[in-house]
């Protein structure tokens, strides 16, 4: 019944009719976005953006706001290195105004955006404080911008919140926000206590009693572990003058870019290249059904 729900709800994706020029890649996995950025450091039709953890030994140790690509891809990279414990805010404060300025200044034809769900708050390996919602904002932040957008999953150490995370986000790409309450079903155990679909921020523990914001130890008369109060993630280590500084740092990379590429990818084909063996997938009729499969050449 939900996936009919979400399937009557969706609205038909529009083909293009020729390949994009140019393609942004936007990553928000808690780690940097390495591979992707390596296989088109070089190219300045692939603009990558990376927002991720770095410093402290954490995997794989690059991504510094100072690698902006090599050669013609020069400033056709750029790499947000962020601390433990950032918050939604903070990471609004920063993914937006960099994204929208470098969507103004490179005009994608095309945006990619990997959802790591390890930049949760709560994740085993990831020290992000983001809470689902802030997540989902950056995903549906891109999709706001009207262009052909390819939404991918990404890395998670936490199961059920992996689940929690993209089962929202794809409800919020399709306009078919789901309800906070968890239907029963055959994994419920994953997702107790509260059996909601959002992933909360986690909050430091009081010593004192006092304070505002929701406390993990209320219910308890003993003092709280001190090892609860050391964790990675609970505390915002991105100060806002560190970020004014990344945010300027990467506006001005953004300024550098050059003007967007006016040749479609796949356009330069070398004059003795063979033909292709089929129309490539951007060329199927827009008409088509979802269903059919594309016709093989007898
Ligand atoms: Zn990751």
């Amino acid at each position: 019944m939900r996936e009919g729900a979400v399937r009557a709800r969706a609205r038909p994706t529009p083909t293009p009719s020729s390949p994009p020029r140019s393609v942004l890649y936007v990553d928000i996995d808690i780690h940097h976005g390495d591979g992707v950025e390596e296989a088109f450091l070089t190219s300045n039709r692939v603009l990558t953006a990376s927002f991720h953890k770095f410093g402290g030994g954490f995997f794989p140790g690059t991504g510094s706001v100072h690698n902006v690509g090599s050669g013609e891809g020069s400033h056709y990279a750029l790499n947000a290195p962020l601390r433990d414990g950032i918050t939604d805010d903070a990471y609004a404060s920063l993914f937006v105004p960099v994204m929208d300025a470098a969507v103004a200044k490179f005009d994608p034809g095309a945006i990619v955006v990997q959802c790591g769900a390890d930049s949760l708050a709560g994740d085993r390996l990831g020290r992000f404080n983001l809470s689902s919602t802030g997540h989902a904002a950056a995903v549906t932040h891109m999709a706001r911008y009207g262009r052909p957008t390819l939404v991918l999953g990404g890395g998670g150490y936490k199961i059920s919140n992996v689940a929690r995370c993209w089962a929202g986000e794809t409800g919020a790409l399709l306009g078919a926000p789901m309800a906070e309450q968890l239907p029963a079903n055959e994994y419920t155990d994953f997702y107790g206590p509260d059996y909601q679909l959002a992933v909360p921020v986690r909050e430091r523990e009081r010593r004192d009693g006092g304070g505002g914001g929701r406390c993990a130890l209320d219910s308890h008369s003993s003092p709280p572990s001190p090892s609860l109060q050391s964790k990675p993630g609970l505390d915002n280590a991105n100060s806002p003058d560190y970020l004014a500084t990344l945010r300027t740092t990467l506006l001005k990379h953004v300024a550098a870019m050059g003007s967007a590429p006016s040749v479609a990818i796949g356009g330069e084909r070398p004059p003795d290249a063979p033909e292709p063996e089929a129309a490539p997938l951007w060329d199927k009729g827009a008409d088509a059904g979802d269903d059919e499969p594309p016709a093989r050449p007898e």
